[in-house]
């Protein structure tokens, strides 16, 4: 059995500023209640394990008592939260990653400007709840081509559209050409809404899923960009399985024992899930890993301006402090076998 080990894979550094976030104030509260709006990220063991170091939780700043410390998810939030926010008199730090953020700057901007906007996504994910909050009465979701005669347009020379930043790429196009053909003046954004780490994750599927029987996705079923994956992987016709931990693999998914296997992970999967994972294939089924590395990622976010202001409260410099996101370093200590790198363009030998 060969496992094939995908870069880049896992954290994207959207994700590693939310968790990042919430540590430094565990840090700079011990012992007091620490609140955080809808999930830090979609995973449920990153859930699992700030829930164990005592932080709660909650769907409404209702459930918030007044005067606490809240944190807004990795996601986005709609700006009527933040003024609940205000009107709660809590302490709100905000773990928005810069490129959700992005979308909204783009959704007022061009809300500002007069222009209608189509959102491209799933209506229900709390990043598109987020984003349409910011321009309520202009935006309207598109979820599917379908969704496009049911949209009550004014005037089909000010429309702009905007994406989610986690959707598939391909599905993506479908539904933009479809809005090209309905509305041919509508405007697209300056720069692809979909994020890089969106992007590299999908494009490393595409090229390397079609060479294995089986592609694992490590993530939740709420991940909206892992459950991408796991489509694209089956659109390349490849089995693709989505798991949350090495106790959901299923031994019916590689019946020889020789099969080549595809890992990869969402981008809020910690990779300690993944390793676990190749730790089992190399002592259960005497595996060998692989190292696929499709694309580099070097991408440097600084600390959000709510959080460096409640570092400053507290006497803690953060001048130096920049969140950054790498390649994890395989041992075979940790994941069970020392990787053989894999050249990709002429296919996998
Ligand atoms: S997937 Fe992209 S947009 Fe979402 S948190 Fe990560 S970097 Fe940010």
């Amino acid at each position: 059995m060969k496992i094939v080990l995908v870069n880049p894979r896992g954290f994207c550094a959207g994700v590693r500023m939310a968790i990042d976030v919430v540590d430094q104030v565990l840090e700079l509260i011990p012992g007091e209640a620490l609140y955080v709006y809808h999930e830090i990220v979609h995973n449920r063991h990153i859930v699992e394990r700030f829930i164990d170091r005592g932080v709660r939780f909650v769907e409404s700043l209702d459930e918030v008592p007044e005067g606490s410390i809240v944190i807004f998810s990795a996601h986005g939030i709609p700006p009527s939260l933040r003024d609940q926010a205000q009107q709660r008199n809590l302490t709100a730090i905000d773990a928005t990653c810069p490129l959700v953020t992005k979308v909204h700057s783009r959704a007022i901007r061009y809300a500002r400007q007069g222009y209608q906007i189509l959102l491209i996504g799933h209506k229900n994910h709390q990043e598109v709840i987020g984003t349409m909050g910011e321009a309520p009465g202009q935006t309207q979701v598109v979820e599917s081509p379908e969704c496009i005669k049911s949209l009550k347009i004014d005037d089909p020379e000010k429309l702009v559209y905007l994406t989610q930043t986690t959707l598939s790429t391909d599905d993506a196009g479908v539904i933009i050409d479809a809005l090209k053909e309905a509305f041919p003046k509508i405007k697209a954004p300056p720069t692809e809404d979909i994020c890089y780490a969106t992007t590299n994750r999908q494009e490393a599927v595409r090229r390397v899923a079609p060479q294995c029987d089986l592609m694992i996705v490590v993530g939740s079923r709420n991940s909206s960009n892992s459950v991408r994956l796991m489509e694209i992987g089956e659109n390349v016709g490849t089995r693709s399985v989505l798991i949350d931990d090495v106790s959901e693999l299923d031994p019916s998914w590689y019946p020889t024992g020789n099969e080549r296997i595809m890992l990869t992970a969402g981008a809020s999967a910690p990779e300690d899930l993944v390793s676990e994972i190749c730790k089992h294939f190399v002592t259960e089924h005497d595996a060998s890993l692989h190292l696929a590395d499709i694309s580099e990622e070097s991408v440097e976010f600084g600390l959000p301006l709510t959080l460096k202001r409640l570092m400053e409260e507290h006497g803690v410099d953060h001048r130096d402090r920049r969140i950054t996101i790498e390649a994890p370093t395989i041992t075979a200590d940790q994941y069970g076998d020392t990787p053989v790198p894999l050249t990709i363009s002429g296919g996998l030998s």
